[in-house]
């Protein structure tokens, strides 16, 4: 089938939510072992203050993981940012500016901004960070480091935290991104799809239908419409209740395409009525799965969904597409058909003559 069957759920928001948390999963995990390396870098180029400052980050990510692992966010993000804030300083105050610890300070712009605090919030924050930063900078010009490095190892430092610093942005970009498309992907279904039956709601079917005929118009291909309407439908929801009824309904959403080509497009017209659109299918082959919609309905264990066995039929109408047809025109021929199909004593495929040509 065409259609997007699968019904509009939370499920992608669920999956959005695992994404934050596996993400900051894993920026503890890198930013640890980033913490472990200059531990022992740190010992090496002989500024043991600085390595010991690294063990405290660890043990901070390791909090900030574990409160991860317990759903804790708010505590986890502000482990992470004091560590961040706190770190970047003491670096560039014990080996000086040029380590480019101060980069990771410039983290928290993107993060910011994406997060879901009030404008005026992620301006008074902006504005706290860009005070901070700039404070640093200035007391980096007054002040010598506390602890130098030889200029060799600093530039090492300084590279290795300005790469960081990039694969950190890019990861995050991609991420974003990654949340953005979703989120796109998400409302254009909501836009198009019906939530009770994951068919293409009326709205979509509609336009679906336009791009059909105008196909139509430029290849000369054939095109057909069905419109299905359940039988008596008022008298199942008066027996089993509404929200079986609904149930019904989506299984008949599920059962309608299983009898069609990929290519076939099914919406929900109406309450309990369905607009099938066929591609490249005259008017006999339409009418021969229509036959087949009608008997899937008729043969299917209804027993499973409603918990004992009840009769659901159906009553089609069949239209193909002709030169003065215009949507309106080919659709209410269809209509017209179903109308004779109920009168005719329902459960029962119909076809309304073409227009003359
Ligand atoms: P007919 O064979 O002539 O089509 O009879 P019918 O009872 O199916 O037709 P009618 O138009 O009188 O009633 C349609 C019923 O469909 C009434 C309405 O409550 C029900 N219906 C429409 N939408 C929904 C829905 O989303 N869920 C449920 N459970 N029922 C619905
Ligand atoms: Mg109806
Ligand atoms: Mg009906």
């Amino acid at each position: 089938m065409d259609n997007n069957n699968s019904t509009v759920n939370p499920a992608s928001r669920r999956e959005r939510g695992l994404k934050f948390w596996q993400v900051s999963r894993r920026v503890c995990l890198l930013a640890a072992t980033v913490d472990i390396s200059f531990f022992f870098l740190f010992h090496f180029l002989g500024s043991p203050i600085l390595a010991w400052i690294n063990v405290a980050s660890v043990a901070m990510y390791a909090a900030a993981f574990y409160a991860l692992e317990r759903r804790q966010n708010r505590l986890a993000i502000g482990l992470i940012w004091l560590e961040v804030i706190v770190h970047s300083a003491l670096g560039t105050i014990m080996i000086g500016w040029d380590s480019g610890f101060h980069y990771y300070l410039l983290m928290f712009i993107p993060a910011l901004c994406v997060s879901s605090v009030r404008v005026s919030t992620i301006f008074f924050l902006i504005v706290g960070l860009w005070s901070y930063y700039v404070g640093l900078d200035i007391l980096m010009w007054f002040i010598e480091p506390v602890q130098p490095i030889s200029s060799g190892a600093l530039l090492g430092v300084h590279l290795f935290n300005l790469s960081i610093v990039f694969a950190m942005f890019a990861y995050l970009s991609f991420f974003y991104m990654n949340m953005v498309v979703s989120a796109q992907r998400e409302l254009r279904k909501l836009a198009t799809v019906d939530s009770l039956t994951g068919l293409f709601n009326r709205h979509h079917g509609s336009d679906l239908a336009e791009k059909e005929i105008a196909r139509f118009r430029r290849s000369k291909h054939p095109v057909a419409f069905m419109l299905l309407d359940v039988d008596h439908f008022k008298l199942i929801n008066d027996h089993y209740g509404h929200e079986m009824g609904d149930k019904i309904l989506a299984e008949i959403g599920w059962l309608i395409p299983t009898q069609l080509r990929t290519q076939d497009i099914v919406a929900r017209w109406g309450g309990e009525e369905f607009l099938v659109i066929l591609p490249d299918t005259g008017i006999e082959s339409a009418l021969a799965s229509a036959e087949r919609i009608r008997n899937a309905l008729r043969s299917h264990d209804w027993a499973a969904t409603t918990g004992e066995p009840i009769e659901v039929t159906i009553s089609i109408g069949v239209s193909e597409m002709c030169e003065n047809d215009d949507r309106g025109s080919v659709i209410s021929r269809a209509d017209r058909a179903l109308y004779r199909g109920k009168a005719g004593g329902r459960d029962r495929v119909e076809q309304e003559e073409a227009l003359e040509q």
